[in-house]
């Protein structure tokens, strides 16, 4: 068929599977276990109350939600972009930076989703390996590039590197856009953002998905200097000016709003504990398992082979992760759920293990 000889081929980006059913433990996917902030659940009910809103095209702007993330960030609304989710904030900011002949540059082990968005619209890409830890060696990004893409932490490895060498990173590329996809980095680590003052070409991502728990509600943001900025939006207006339902806005711009502020942090507060109690416990289970700076845990056995404990957790049903690429193929990525959803974690893995 000749026709195939003309269309736009890609090896697409798999997610997580999304179960459905009842006692259905699911690790799988980094999700949040706590509901989203009460300012959520009111904003909901006012949209459930206005369903004649749906007759208008959205604010193509955003502005309700720019404006919220503008307070609660102290950041200027020029310097945010937002999208749905910050999967399209990415593929937008792909699309918009990455424009050269040289390859964009991002580890071998990170979020698959950037090598297919880089086959997606052709861009050259070289991938540079982590080194034999999982961390990351900021001397490896000091060569020539068309652009470089960090997750900070990173995933699925849940390290952190210090903010300092993603400055110095930063620092030795001006001729190249940096992008900082900080999806987990409310659950550790220091933002960059405070650097898009000083760095033209820094972009900083982040997504209300996994620390505000709104992966359903699809708000991702993006920010950057002025001008970066406003070369996004040139493409993204270029392409579909109202990607974000005006719900996702309104629900969007309560979730960032301050008074939600104290919830929020609460419930990374929980998490955080949760993960630690999570890593001692499996550490005394024999599971090598790397000092996470996210709600997940990156984790192998080492007399145990992952793909069994994933297969026989599975029959369990509780779903984690595991990846069937290169280097990783021996370990498990494990959301961190609520305390309760743990213990039959560990339960059920006492039992896989023989412990
Ligand atoms: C989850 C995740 C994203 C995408 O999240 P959205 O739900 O699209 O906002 C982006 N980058 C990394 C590293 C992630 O883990």
């Amino acid at each position: 068929m000749s026709w195939e000889n003309n269309i736009r081929k890609v090896v697409p980006y798999v997610p997580g599977e999304q179960p459905v059913g009842e006692d259905i433990i699911k690790l799988n996917t980094n999700e949040n276990p706590y509901p989203p902030a009460p300012g959520v659940e009111a904003a909901l009910r006012e949209v459930a109350d206005e369903y004649a809103i749906m007759r208008k095209y959205p604010d193509p702007d955003a502005g309700l939600l720019t404006h919220a993330l503008s307070d609660f960030y102290g950041v200027p609304e020029e310097s945010i972009f937002v999208g749905v989710g910050s999967d399209d904030v990415l593929a937008m900011s792909f699309m918009t930076f990455f424009d050269s002949d040289k390859p964009v540059l991002f580890a071998d082990i990170t979020y698959s989703f950037y090598e297919v968005w880089a086959d997606l619209f052709r861009i050259p890409h070289k991938l540079i390996p982590l080194r034999g830890d999982f961390s990351i060696d900021p001397e490896s990004y000091m060569q020539l590039n068309g652009g470089i893409v960090i997750a900070n932490p990173n995933a699925p490895t849940s390290l952190y590197l210090d903010v300092s060498d993603i400055e110095r990173i930063i620092a030795a590329n001006p001729d190249s856009v940096v992008i900082v996809d900080e999806a987990y980095i409310d659950f550790g680590g220091t933002s960059a953002l405070p650097m898009i003052d000083k760095y033209d070409n820094l972009l900083v991502v982040q997504t209300f998905s996994k620390s505000r728990s709104m992966a359903g509600a699809r708000v991702g943001v993006a920010f950057g200097s002025p001008k970066l900025i406003a070369y996004l939006k040139d493409v993204k207006f270029s392409f579909n000016s109202y990607t974000m339902s005006q719900d996702a806005i309104r629900i969007g711009a309560a979730a960032a709003s301050l008074s939600d502020r104290d919830y929020f942090e609460d419930v990374v507060r929980r998490i955080i504990a949760t993960r630690d109690d999570a890593t001692a416990r499996l550490r005394a289970m024999g599971f090598k398992v790397i000092d996470s700076s996210t709600n997940f845990l990156f984790v192998t056995h080492p007399g145990h082979r992952a793909s069994d404990i994933f297969e026989a957790l599975r029959e369990r049903r509780i779903y984690v992760r595991y990846f069937n690429k290169p280097r990783i193929d021996d370990h498990l990525r494990i959301t961190v759920g609520t305390p309760e959803e743990m213990e039959s974690l560990y339960t059920a893995l006492a039992d896989i293990l023989g412990a």
